[in-house]
């Protein structure tokens, strides 16, 4: 029958989405129709068939009616109760009658295709990515996600960060929200909207602050994102955002640290992939603004480190409208940031250097006596870079095609071939773009300092580029897996910590249920000497290592199940990582570790007038000014060791080493941004946000089964549901045991006293086994609950 004929109860439970907001709500107040339909999720729903909304509406108010006129006020807390075991609230995992993969899955399906992209499990928040603009983010939806009970709404991205704001202000312990995922499956959205709703909760009335702060990511992702195969809009660095409240929870402004920016993206894309987005932002906006020529950038065919594809890209790019906005948009951050017109117009200059700079080209010079001599033909390209670099074309050139070489005292000038040049060249680059990347974010971060005083607290933010395994992965790929590797550590960690300490606070005495521990893995990478990283730096420091022998020496040392060297392919090694097995190229690890950059070259651009530039290359050469490769290794085994709590930070505060060291390689520079990044995470509480993509082809309400199968196994998150269904899924405090469940022992209109014993003497009457009581709580299996709710159908 139609909706409007059936008896309100049922009508209203067909309806899914109705279900589960219903539930929720408090049966006594009973809301006004008007009142009803303004609710935001109700407007989102149904908003544009009005009557239907009206229907509905109505509807729900006949089942309060119902509610309230035939029973006394206690039963009909019973009957609500009731209605809610009927429907089975399913947005939390963890509530689920049934814990087996299939029934999981299909729930997340059904909730997708509802767009219910957000549901939990326990105080984990599983983000689906909607792939298309839901309406669930504006300012009304903030208001609903402000300082309530989790239960109240349903699952949404504002509630984590409601969650981690409240928890901020009520314990004074700062927070940190975790967000992972695939490249592609929502982080950096979920970042976006985290910041959004902490900067309403913090009431940054002050509108400048308030536009300060969400200027902030757009004009750091500007720099560091990039178009990739999988995602558009990927982050190739790790960001990890801070944003700061007053003690009383007003916010003050935001820092923000990058790691591991993929500078090698400056020099060279993958086939379909694209340069830093800001390349092109730069070249639409000042095209538009007939700008070139001052920045000395072609117009006719796109420099070479912006033309991946040879193809007719130019007019692509000057003439994309999106670019030329995004160039807007960014001046306006620049603006509002508070970066001076000398600044933004030096960034340019250098970003324009640089690509200048990959237009150099080298021809050999092949006399009798010479044959590894290499020279610039074409000299416009050197000549626009020196000019926009503000250095001497000549000692360009001088630095790029020679270097120096100190023997016993003697300062001798070597040439360099044209593949060497070609190197350095690309080096330079690299340089020139990581350098001022970090200066950007450092700037960010001192313009934002008066408005940040020093005390206060904060809940960061990280966003961490997913776990890549791709056709051919190289060192990158081995950098960013390792990061993740670490964070599923941490998340482990955090889970079966927290698992553990709810059984001894209650008394209960449990053996914690088995997990896919990563810490081998994790060992096998991080330790010393001979972890795969310390491995790899020993062999970076030899000038005659090869490729061959650096997949040598991993295979004499690396003895572990998760390392193996493939038979069929060449200089390849294989890692199983929690989230997969992938194969590794080693193919230029050796000179991407080593990230050279010719003293030479250094020597040059320190003679720049540009003030800017001069800033870049003041600073010395290693970007921590050098720590203890040995004290960070302590550090890991400690943190290792003590899982995650207090004396763990304490090591973490260790006391900045000045030791010099030699040189210091990416790895190296890594695994110190690695222990610098859990260092500032272990010290919050954590929230954990695992996003999920629900299909490879960017489109909207497609949920592919296998696909969110596989990256629900490999978070975790069948895990952690497993966890909670092997031990004790469920904890019931005696009040709401005795609540829930006396008709099964007592009768209907008898409510009997809440305590301990009667709890008891209702699981005795259902014939329970295996549970266990703790000091405040029931501790049951899942299957116990599933039993005591068929029971409790019969019954009533
Ligand atoms: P990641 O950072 O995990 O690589 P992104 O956050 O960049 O992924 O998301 C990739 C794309 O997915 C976005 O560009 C956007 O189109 C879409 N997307 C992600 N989250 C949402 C969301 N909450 N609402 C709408 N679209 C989204
Ligand atoms: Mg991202």
């Amino acid at each position: 029958p139609p909706l409007a004929e059936m008896h309100p109860v049922k009508a209203l439970f067909k309806i899914p989405r109705w279900r589960q907001l219903t539930q929720h709500w408090d049966f006594e107040a009973r809301p006004s129709v008007t009142h009803l339909l303004e609710h935001p999720f109700i407007k989102q729903a149904h908003g544009k068939d009005v009557a239907l909304s009206q229907q509905l509406a109505t509807l729900i108010r006949e089942q309060q009616n119902v509610g309230c006129k035939t029973k006394t006020k206690h039963e009909r807390i019973n009957t609500r109760k009731t209605l809610i075991i009927e429907s089975c609230p399913d947005d939390d995992l963890v509530n689920l009658e049934f814990l087996d993969e299939e029934t999981i899955i299909s729930h997340l399906q059904k909730r997708y295709d509802e767009l219910q992209v957000y549901t939990y499990v326990g105080d984990i928040l599983i983000a689906l990515n909607p792939f298309q603009n839901l309406s669930i983010y504006s300012p009304q939806f903030s208001k609903l996600y402000h300082g309530v009970k989790r239960a109240d709404n349903p699952p949404h991205i504002f509630a984590t960060a409601d969650a981690a704001y409240q928890g901020m202000v009520t314990f004074c312990k700062d927070q940190c929200i975790i967000i992972s995922g695939e490249s592609g499956a929502g982080k950096t959205e979920s970042a976006h909207l985290i910041v959004q709703h902490l900067t309403f909760l913090g009431k940054a009335n002050n509108r400048t602050l308030r536009e300060k702060i969400l200027q902030v990511n757009p004009l750091v992702e500007a720099f560091g994102n990039a178009c990739t195969a999988i995602n558009d809009n990927s982050s190739r660095f790790g960001k990890y955002l801070e944003m700061k409240f007053t003690p009383t929870g007003a916010v003050m402004g935001a820092k923000i640290s990058e790691y591991l920016l993929e500078k090698s993206r400056v020099i060279k894309q993958a086939a379909g992939e694209k340069n830093f987005h800001i390349f092109y932002y730069i070249y639409a906006g000042l095209y538009h603004e007939d700008k070139l020529k001052n920045y000395r950038l072609p117009d006719k065919t796109p420099p070479r480190y912006i033309d991946s594809q040879h193809c007719k890209v130019m007019q692509d790019i000057v003439s994309s409208k999106l670019y030329k906005e995004q160039f807007d948009a960014i001046q306006d951050c620049f603006r509002i940031i508070g970066f001076t017109e000398e600044e933004v117009n030096s960034v340019y200059r250098i970003l324009s250097a640089i690509l200048n700079t990959g237009n150099i080209e080298f021809t050999a010079i092949t006399s009798q006596h010479q044959t590894d001599k290499s020279e610039v033909p074409n000299s416009e390209a050197l000549e626009n870079a020196a000019s926009l670099l503000s250095i001497g074309s000549e000692e360009l050139q001088e630095a790029l095609t020679s270097h120096c070489v100190v023997t016993r005292g003697e300062t001798i000038i070597r040439t360099n071939t044209v593949d060497k040049a070609t190197d350095v060249r690309d080096a330079m680059s690299k340089a020139l773009y990581g350098r001022l990347f970090s200066w950007i974010v450092n700037r960010i971060n001192s313009l934002g300092k008066h408005d940040a005083a020093e005390s206060g607290m904060n809940v960061g933010i990280l966003d961490i580029f997913g776990f890549e395994n791709f056709k051919k992965n190289s060192f990158e790929q081995l950098c960013i897996n390792i990061a993740n590797e670490q964070i599923q550590f941490y998340f482990n960690q955090h889970i079966f910590a927290l698992e553990q300490m709810e059984y001894q606070s209650e008394g209960v005495d449990a053996s914690l249920v088995e997990y896919e521990d990563n810490r081998p893995i994790l060992d096998m990478f991080l330790q010393k000497p001979m972890g795969l990283l310390s491995l790899l730096d020993e062999e970076s420091r030899f000038p005659q290592a090869t490729d061959q022998t650096l997949v040598d020496k991993f295979e004499d040392n690396l003895r572990c199940k998760y390392f193996w060297i493939p038979k069929r392919v060449e200089l390849c090694f294989g890692i199983q990582h929690y989230a997969g097995k992938v194969l590794y190229n080693v193919n230029g690890f050796l000179e991407k570790n080593r990230d050279t950059l010719p003293a030479d070259i250094v020597v040059v651009l320190r003679t720049s007038e540009n003030k800017l530039l001069q800033q870049l290359f003041s600073s010395p050469l290693t970007k921590t000014g050098g720590r203890c490769l040995a004290c960070f290794c302590v550090q890991y085994v400690h943190f290792v060791n003590a899982c995650v709590q207090v004396d763990t930070m304490e090591m973490m505060r260790h006391p900045e080493e000045t030791t010099n060291m030699r040189r210091q390689t990416v790895a190296s520079y890594f695994r110190y941004s690695l222990m610098d990044l859990l260092s500032k995470m272990v010290v919050g509480q954590p929230h954990f946000v695992r996003c999920i993509k629900p299909n490879d082809d960017r489109q909207a309400l497609r949920f592919n089964k296998d696909r969110v199968m596989v990256q629900l196994r490999y978070t975790g998150i069948l895990e952690t549901v497993n966890i909670r269904r092997q031990g004790y899924s469920h904890r019931i405090l005696f009040e709401d045991f005795v609540n829930r469940y006396y008709y099964l022992a007592f009768r209907a209109h008898q409510m009997p006293e809440i305590s301990k014993e009667n709890a008891v003497a209702i699981l005795k009457q259902a014939k329970l086994e295996k549970w266990v009581l703790g000091k405040t709580k029931v501790f049951l299996k899942y299957y116990h609950v599933e039993q005591l709710n068929l029971l409790l159908r019969e019954v009533i």
